[in-house]
């Protein structure tokens, strides 16, 4: 069964202009299956002090029961780690418009989210990444999805091949990755993901594809990929973290 737990900030890191890491103590209940373990967070609404937790049996059931005023917003994220009952998320901030960018922009110690995730018995993990043995791999991801790629590239064994393909907001958010030996990184920033894809020069051979961003991009990326490339597009994953001008 799926836990439902208060989080608690215990830290916050500015990583760099556009990304905050946050740990959260509270989540023993909880076990992340690594890679790009997704969650939903739980924000309080204006006026609550901590938000309502709907019932692990059928959360999705119980949240859409609560009255709309009371209801808490619920966002989907990555567990970029896991400590014994902590865990941590790298929120990648665009504006106070969003409820999750805001509540991480303003988190400190004692802030408090909900948490929804894998129990410790749960055998559904909520993953994405399936790889098999491919002879490489593929990462594309804009800011949303670096702490999904960077988490699934530290498991990387040291002599697989990845080609990762990044787009951060600002010069100043790139940063270091934990690579495989064999492992190159391209970084755009704000914009140029796509091209940079298109005009790439890459391994023969068809890899695992990873692209998670922004879901046109993705759109944009998958075509390329499968129509230019010729690839199996039910053999990748192609998936929207977020659509432009719409809330999640
Ligand atoms: C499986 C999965 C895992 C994810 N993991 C992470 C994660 O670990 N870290 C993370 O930061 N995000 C992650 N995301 C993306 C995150 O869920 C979205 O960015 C979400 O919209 C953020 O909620 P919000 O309340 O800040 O904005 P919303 O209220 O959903 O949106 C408000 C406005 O902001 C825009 N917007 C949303 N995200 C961005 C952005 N990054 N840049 C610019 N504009 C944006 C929307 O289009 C909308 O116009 C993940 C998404 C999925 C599906």
């Amino acid at each position: 069964m799926v836990a439902v737990v208060e989080a608690t900030v215990v830290a916050v890191e500015k990583l760099s202009p556009s990304f905050v890491r946050i740990t959260f103590a509270g989540c023993a209940g909880m076990r992340s299956g690594g890679y790009d373990q997704r969650i939903k967070i739980l924000l309080a609404r204006p006026g609550q002090d901590r938000p309502l937790l709907p019932e692990p049996t059928d959360w999705y059931g119980s949240w859409c029961a609560m009255p709309d005023d009371t209801r808490p917003v619920m966002r989907t994220f990555t567990i970029r780690s896991q400590d014994g009952d902590r865990i941590d998320i790298e929120f990648a901030l665009h504006g106070d418009a969003g409820p999750a960018s805001a509540w991480a922009r303003a988190a400190q110690p004692g802030s408090v989210l909900g948490i929804i995730g894998p129990g410790v018995d749960d055998e559904v993990k909520a993953l994405a990444y399936a790889p098999g043995e491919p002879p490489w791999h593929l990462f594309v991801g804009d800011d949303t999805a670096v702490p999904a790629i960077a988490s699934i590239l530290e498991t990387l064994p040291a002599d697989a091949s990845a080609h990762v393909f990044l787009q951060v907001p600002d010069a100043g958010d790139v940063r270091e990755l934990p690579c495989a030996g064999k492992t190159q990184v391209t970084w755009r920033i704000k914009s140029g993901l796509a091209e940079a894809v298109r005009a790439a020069e890459l391994p023969v051979g068809e890899p695992y594809a990873f692209v998670a961003a922004e879901s046109a991009l993705v759109r944009d990326v998958k075509k390329h990929l499968c129509t230019d490339r010729g690839w199996d597009g039910k053999a990748h994953y192609f998936g929207g973290y977020w659509k432009a001008g719409q809330t999640e």
